[in-house]
């Protein structure tokens, strides 16, 4: 019979405790045992807590044929396999009960850390990447879809996952758009079987499970047998890159080009025009007498003009012409396949549309004119500097011969 306090005071006994009845089941346990066994002892045989070798040793001692008051035992525990020291003690007033003490031996290293089921792991890490994972056969039979490449491309009309064939037709509604990016594909898988070790990537603009079109950019490499494609949506990044890049060409006040923007499109235009050999146009356009608006009426009342010149100017311009305020009142005006006779047409317009009407700020009515050199491109004009330079001379006439004028090269117009 157990002291009626027993449960108590084991719990203050800081070493791990056992009472053992002689069935071998543990009539009691304090937490530092459950703790070291990792379960709860209490009701349990002790074959059941620390495996069958162990148990039936310690059965023995029990049984007192085996003569021991200590033993040391390799034990089958929830953590892994442990060495543990056992003492026995048996209180004089209860015979059929045992106490027993445990303790970790000092040769033991401790618990495992805990086994992982690395496969079910790294599936479910894989299901759930904020990227999406596509593995494929060499037949290119799909194997494997994640969540995320379910969310883009899983469309609502089919059933079952596409075979890949399929998800061209679906991600490129249009046959031609479709036709370049199956060869690029190709070529792409070309390269990837040629160098294993190689990392491709590419992007398109992809038609997506919702309808939406989007940007996303995908990476695939040979693993084995198997290919396999990771991808992610990049259409915003792209979105802010496109305006980060047009607002770094773009002068903020007139929302014209700027200078760097004008040399850079300008550049490719003369380029293609120096190729083909098509006529190219370029006007140089300066406000006449601008400085008596800033100095009379202030800084304001001077953009308030140059905004109104510039909207006036484009309003007469072509969607492929280029204008670009190239410093002050100043803008340089390029007009891809504009012969001489159709630039000054153009200069023309613009001195009328500027002219036609005072431009209003305030209260403040503003008369203003400007002048216009003309330079058209010349077959052996090496860049498009030649025919700045020589449109910036044709200004400096049309301002030397009294302003409000426009000049071709060295003749000028009548407006
Ligand atoms: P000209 O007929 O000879 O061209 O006379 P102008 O007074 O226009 O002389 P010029 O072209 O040399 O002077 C340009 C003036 O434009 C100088 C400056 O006060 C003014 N300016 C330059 N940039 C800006 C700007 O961003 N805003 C305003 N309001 N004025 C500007
Ligand atoms: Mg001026
Ligand atoms: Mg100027």
């Amino acid at each position: 019979m157990m002291p009626i306090n027993a449960a108590e005071w084991i719990e203050l006994v800081h070493a791990p405790l056992l009472v053992v009845g002689a069935d071998c089941r543990v009539q009691a346990a304090n937490a530092a045992a459950a703790a070291l066994l990792m379960s709860d002892p209490r009701g349990q045989a002790l074959c059941d807590l620390v495996g069958d070798f162990a148990g039936d040793l310690l059965a023995a001692v029990l049984d007192q044929t085996l003569p021991s008051d200590e033993l040391v035992l390799d034990c089958v525990l929830p953590t892994g396999d442990a060495k543990l020291g056992f003492r026995f003690a048996r209180p004089a007033d209860a015979s059929d009960v045992t106490v027993l003490t445990l303790a970790r031996h000092a040769a033991d290293p401790g618990p495992h850390p805990p086994v992982v089921e690395w496969s079910r792991l790294l599936q479910t890490v894989v299901e759930r990447l904020p990227v999406g994972v596509e593995i494929y056969d060499s037949g290119f039979n799909e194997l494997y879809a994640n969540h995320l490449s379910d969310d883009l491309f899983l469309y609502d009309d089919t059933p079952l996952r596409p075979h890949h064939d399929a998800w061209w037709d679906r991600a490129f509604p249009d046959p031609e758009v479709r036709g370049r990016v199956i060869e690029e594909w190709q070529h792409l898988i070309h390269a990837a079987r040629a160098d294993q070790s190689s990392v491709l990537r590419t992007e398109w603009e992809v038609v997506c499970r919702d309808g939406a079109s989007r940007i996303i950019q995908f990476r695939f490499r040979i693993i084995g047998d198997t290919y396999v494609v990771v991808f992610w949506d990049v259409t915003e990044r792209r979105r802010l890159e496109q305006e980060f890049r047009r607002l770094a060409g773009t002068d903020a006040l007139t929302d014209t080009y700027n200078r760097r923007r004008f040399f850079e499109a300008g550049g490719a235009e003369f380029n293609l025009a120096d190729l083909s050999g098509h006529d190219l146009c370029l006007l140089m356009l300066d406000m006449d007498r601008f400085k008596r608006i800033n100095d009379q009426f202030g800084h304001g009342a001077g953009d308030t003009v140059l905004k109104e010149v510039a909207a006036r100017c484009r309003a007469v311009l072509r969607q492929n012409d280029i204008i670009a305020r190239m410093g002050g009142e100043e803008f340089a005006i390029l007009l891809p396949g504009a012969d001489k006779d159709y630039g000054a047409g153009v200069a023309q317009r613009l001195m009328a549309a500027i002219r036609s009407e005072p431009i209003t700020s305030a209260a403040l009515t503003f008369h203003v004119q400007a002048s216009i050199g003309i330079a058209v491109r010349e077959p052996d004009d090496p860049n498009l500097e030649a025919m700045l330079e020589r449109a910036d001379r044709a200004l400096y006439l049309a301002k030397a011969r009294g302003r409000s004028r426009i000049v071709v090269g060295d003749s000028t117009l009548r407006t």
